[in-house]
C-alpha cells in the first residue's frame, strides 16, 4: 500500500492524507481547508487526485482545517460516506454551516478591494454542498472496530483535543500480512478541562503524528481554576474592572464557562457578572451538553453534583438585543467570553474595540494566535493599534495563558509517541506543525532515541 501526504505538511492547516491499497481501494483521512499563503479558493478548489476515485473518507474531528473542504470534495464528485464519531458529526454540522457564512463575508470584503475575475468562484461551496456532506456522515463509537471490507478495518481512539476528536487506527491486510497505521488527528493535552485524555493506539507499524507544539513547553502548570482566578481577582475583585477573554466557539468557550462555573460554586464569583457572546458558541455548548457522556470524569462528577456544566446564575448568554443592552449598560465588574479566539472576526472584535482604551480592563488571550491576526498584534505589546482604520492607544492590559491549550506540548507529544513505541513501529511521520517547530521536534525525538522519523513534504508518497 502507499501513503500520500496531501496537506498539513510542514504547516498546520489543510489536513489530508491518502492511503491507497494494492487493490486500488482509497481511504482519505481528513479533508480540511488549507490557509497556506495564496488564493484560498484556488488552493482548496482543486485536488491532486480524482475525488470520485476515493472510496472512503474518515474524519478525525470537526475543526475546519480537518473537515472544511469535504463539501468541495463532494462538489467535485466524491460519492462515498464520511466516518466520524457522533459528537464530531454534530459539531461539524455547526462549523460547516458557519464556514459558508465566513467565506461569504470574506468574499464580500475582498470584492470591495478588488474585483474578482468573472469565472472565479466567490466561495468554495454553498449550503447545498454542506447539507450533502451532512447526509454522508456515518457515526461510529470509540474503540469498536469497523470492518470496511476483507482487507481494511478502522477503529477510533479518543484523541482528547475537542469533543469527539478521534485518532484513527487503520488495519490493512494484504497478501496475508496485517499492517497497522495510526493517524493521531489533533491530540489534546492530558488532564485538560472537560475533554477526555488521549489514548495511544496499540501495536502500530506506522504512525502519522501531529506536531503543533513540538518545540514548545506549556508554561502554566497550576489548575485552570487557579490560573483564571488570578486574573479575576486582579480585574474584578481588587478593582471594578473587566476581563475580556477571546475564545474559540468550540471547546475553549465551554472549558472557560465550566471553569467559571466551578469558581461560582465555591463562591469566588460573588458580585461578578459573566457574559458570553458567541452565536456559534451557543450551538456548540448545546452539542457539549447533548454529548456529556463523551466528556471527562471531572465534568461528569460536577454535573452529578451541581447539574448544569455551562450555566450558572451569574451568567448571561447573549441572545437578544435586550441581552446586548444589559451587557452594554452593566457598570460593575464583569467577565466577557466571546469568539473568535484570535480576535479575527466574530463579536469579540467589538468587545476589544470598546475596551482597548479602558485601563481597568485586561484582554486575556487564552489560545494560539497565528502571525498576522489581531490577537497576535495585541500580544506584541504595541502602544497603539489600528482598529477599523483608526489608530487607538492601548490602555487595557493584554495578557495570555496557555492553561486552556487544546494540544499537548513537546513532552506531552513525546509521552504519547513513547506509548506507541512498542518496538515494532517502523516509521513515524510528523505532520501538522510549522516548519521550524516540526524540525526542532524531529531533532528532539532523534536525540531521545526515536528513530525513523520523517517529515514529509506536500505530495510525498511512501510505500508502507
Ligand atoms: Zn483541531
Amino acid at each position: 500500500m502507499e501513503i500520500s501526504f496531501l496537506g498539513a505538511t510542514r504547516q498546520v492547516t489543510g489536513s489530508m492524507h491518502l492511503l491507497t491499497l494494492n487493490s486500488g481501494y482509497k481511504i482519505l483521512i481528513d479533508c480540511g481547508l488549507s490557509y497556506e499563503r495564496g488564493d484560498a479558493i484556488e488552493l482548496n478548489d482543486n485536488f491532486s487526485f480524482e475525488p470520485s476515485s476515493i472510496n472512503l473518507l474518515v474524519l478525525t474531528h470537526a475543526h475546519i482545517d480537518h473537515s472544511g473542504n469535504i463539501p468541495t470534495l463532494i462538489k467535485r464528485g466524491y460519492h462515498g460516506q464520511v466516518l466520524c464519531t457522533e459528537p464530531t458529526a454534530a459539531l461539524a454540522e455547526n462549523l460547516l454551516r458557519d464556514s459558508v457564512n465566513v467565506q461569504l463575508a470574506e468574499s464580500k470584503s475582498k470584492s470591495k478591494n478588488h474585483r474578482n475575475g468573472k469565472n472565479k468562484p466567490i466561495v468554495l461551496y454553498g449550503q447545498q454542498q454542506v447539507e450533502a456532506t451532512l447526509d454522508r456522515l456515518v457515526t461510529l463509537p470509540f474503540k469498536k472496530t469497523f470492518k470496511i471490507n476483507d482487507e481494511a478495518s478502522i477503529t477510533f481512539y479518543p484523541a482528547g483535543h475537542i469533543l469527539g476528536a478521534a485518532s484513527v487506527l487503520v488495519e490493512i491486510n494484504e497478501s496475508g500480512i496485517t499492517k497497522r497505521i495510526g493517524f493521531t488527528g489533533d491530540l489534546g493535552k492530558l488532564n485538560s478541562k472537560i475533554i477526555v485524555d488521549s489514548e495511544p493506539m496499540p501495536d502500530l507499524d506506522f504512525l502519522v503524528c501531529e506536531s503543533t507544539y513540538g518545540s514548545r513547553l506549556h508554561t502554566i502548570t497550576v489548575p485552570a481554576e487557579e490560573e483564571l482566578f488570578k486574573y479575576i481577582k486582579k480585574n474584578c475583585i481588587d478593582s471594578p474592572g473587566k476581563l475580556v477573554i477571546p475564545a474559540f466557539s468550540v471547546g475553549r468557550t465551554q472549558a472557560i464557562l465550566f471553569t467559571l462555573n466551578q469558581l461560582y460554586v465555591i463562591g469566588k464569583l460573588n458580585g461578578i457578572k459573566v457574559f458570553t457572546d458567541s452565536p456559534l458558541g451557543i450551538l456548540s455548548t448545546k452539542v457539549h451538553e447533548k454529548y456529556e457522556g463523551y466528556l471527562n470524569e471531572e465534568s461528569k462528577e460536577f454535573a452529578r453534583n451541581h447539574g448544569d456544566l455551562f450555566d450558572f446564575p451569574n451568567l448571561l448568554v447573549i441572545q437578544t438585543e435586550s441581552d446586548q443592552k444589559q451587557m452594554a449598560y452593566h457598570s460593575g465588574p464583569s467577565i466577557i467570553v466571546s469568539s473568535a479566539g484570535m480576535v479575527e472576526g466574530g463579536r469579540i472584535q467589538e468587545h476589544v474595540r470598546n475596551n482597548i482604551q479602558n485601563p481597568l480592563c485586561t484582554i486575556l488571550i487564552a489560545g494560539y494566535c497565528a502571525e498576522g491576526t489581531f490577537g497576535h498584534r495585541l500580544l506584541q505589546g504595541q502602544s497603539t493599534i489600528k482598529i477599523k482604520n483608526k489608530d487607538r492607544p492601548v490602555y487595557a492590559r493584554v495578557a495570555s495563558t496557555d492553561v486552556f491549550s487544546a494540544h499537548p506540548d513537546r513532552d506531552g507529544l513525546y509521552k504519547y509517541i513513547s506509548a506507541s513505541q512498542t518496538g515494532k513501529l517502523k516509521k513515524l511521520f510528523l505532520v501538522h506543525g510549522e516548519e521550524k517547530n516540526i524540525e526542532d521536534f524531529k531533532n528532539f525525538l532523534t536525540k531521545s532515541g526515536v528513530n525513523n522519523v520523517t517529515i514529509p513534504y506536500k505530495g510525498d508518497r511512501f510505500l508502507l
